[in-house]
């Protein structure tokens, strides 16, 4: 048995993980046992920058005094009462939430990808219940290089092999085009049957991928004109991350359904949420969908606090502010070294892109390196590295990240 008295080291750590769980995942070699506004530390006392933000969920910094504070008040009070009663939480909830993304109603869930299949759930409904469209015959359009999640509704619509390989049969009635391609999109909006398209706003799994200007208005038109709803997946973009509370916002575009989650609850437990208004929230009836967790008060008590707090520590503006900042260092990085071949993103979500095959692990070297000089990032699919810092950090505590990232890579 293991005495958990006694104090166990990384490397024993480690060795937990390596028996004892599944080895879906391979995380940088570091174990991390505090985290405090845009710091971690691991388990020896060695203090890091995050720049990964649990993949954009820790958006307002960890451990967020106003979050943290909400959670205990109301883990003391009442944590679960199912839907199968009300609870005093889930009504202020909904109104809070609903008129803060300007919404008519909200389906409450837990992770990023329940909310994605519960958009992809709804889009069917309103495509049989509005939209005329004869049954089982409904078909939804995804774009290359997305990432949704995990469940096999989502993976069914992936091309990234490691996420669908030996995971068969998939689900039918997806179309997946090619991302950043109006034409495309266009072709796929006449086959019969279509009733919405999913995207990313920008595409964080697969490297930052900013699509062209007008791709995202123009893709919203055509939905429109097709009669598809255009269904946003803002998990990682949205909640102050690109610069706008949403990703969308840059565009002027409002979707249809639009899926959130990671920083709904500033990291501190799993929220998710779709919104859309009554035409096709309404689709759905007592029974027809749900989840037991889904709309606890817990998190709606959470979900509250943490959107507090991105209106007011202005986390957007910031967002905005310091990720100019930080494209611009990198940029002049990229210029004066032959390791990197560019920078895109926006706001406080970036990538740099490094100069080498796709499937080299240099980007992985890297970041062990920044790791050891007290900055955590994490590569993305390709030979890209992701730096998404919590959206509180200050121009000074961002100026010295750049730094390690600049001394980093010239060390290489
Ligand atoms: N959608 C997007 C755009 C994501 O980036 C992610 C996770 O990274 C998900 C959905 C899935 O979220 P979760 O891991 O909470 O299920």
């Amino acid at each position: 048995m293991l005495d958990t008295r006694q104090r166990l080291g990384s490397k024993e750590l480690m060795a937990l993980e390596d028996k004892y769980g599944a080895h879906n995942y391979h995380p940088l070699p570091v174990v991390l046992s505090r985290g405090e506004g845009v710091y971690l530390w691991d388990v020896e006392g060695k203090r890091y920058y995050d720049f990964l933000s649990a993949y954009s969920a820790v958006n307002q910094g960890h451990c967020h005094p106003r979050i943290v504070q909400a959670l205990k008040e109301q883990a003391e009070r009442l944590t679960l009462t199912s839907r199968a009663f009300y609870n005093d939480k889930l009504g202020p909830y909904e109104q809070y939430v609903t008129s803060y993304f300007g919404y008519d109603k909200v389906l409450p869930m837990n992770t990023g990808v329940e909310a994605v299949e519960t958009a992809l759930k709804l889009c069917r409904k309103w495509a049989y219940k509005v939209r005329g469209v004869p049954v089982n015959e409904a078909k939804i359009i995804f774009a290359a290089g997305n990432f949704h999640g995990r469940t096999l509704g989502v993976i069914s619509a992936s091309v990234d092999p490691d996420a669908t390989r030996d995971y068969g049969p998939y689900m039918p009635g997806y179309i997946v085009i090619p991302y950043n391609d109006l034409a495309a999109l266009e072709e796929a909006l006449q086959e019969p049957g279509v009733a919405g398209f999913i995207v990313e706003p920008i595409q964080g799994e697969a490297g930052v991928v900013v699509p062209d200007d007008d791709y995202l208005p123009g893709a919203y038109e055509l939905c429109k004109r097709y009669n598809a709803l255009f269904i946003a997946d803002e998990v990682q973009t949205g909640i102050a991350r690109t610069g706008k509370l949403l990703a969308c916002d840059h565009y002027g575009i409002r979707p249809d359904i639009l899926i959130l989650g990671k920083a709904l609850s500033g990291g501190v437990m799993p929220v998710s949420a779709v919104l859309a208004d009554d035409e096709i929230m309404r689709t759905i009836r007592p029974g027809e969908h749900g989840s037991t967790f889904g709309g606890n008060p817990l998190a709606c008590a959470v979900a509250m606090a943490a959107l507090e707090v991105v209106k007011d520590e202005r986390l957007a503006e910031n967002a905005a502010r310091l990720g100019n900042r930080f494209r611009r260092r990198m940029q002049q990085l990229v210029e004066s070294t032959d390791l990197l071949t560019l920078v895109r993103g926006k706001g406080l979500l970036n990538a740099v892109v490094i100069n080498d095959a796709p499937d080299s692990d240099t980007a992985w070297k890297l970041c062990l390196r920044l790791a050891d000089n007290g900055l955590l990032a994490k590569p993305t699919h390709g030979n890209i590295i992701r730096f998404a810092p919590p959206l509180i950090m200050t121009e000074a505590q961002l100026d010295e990240c750049c730094d390690i990232i600049e001394r980093t890579v010239r060390t290489f």
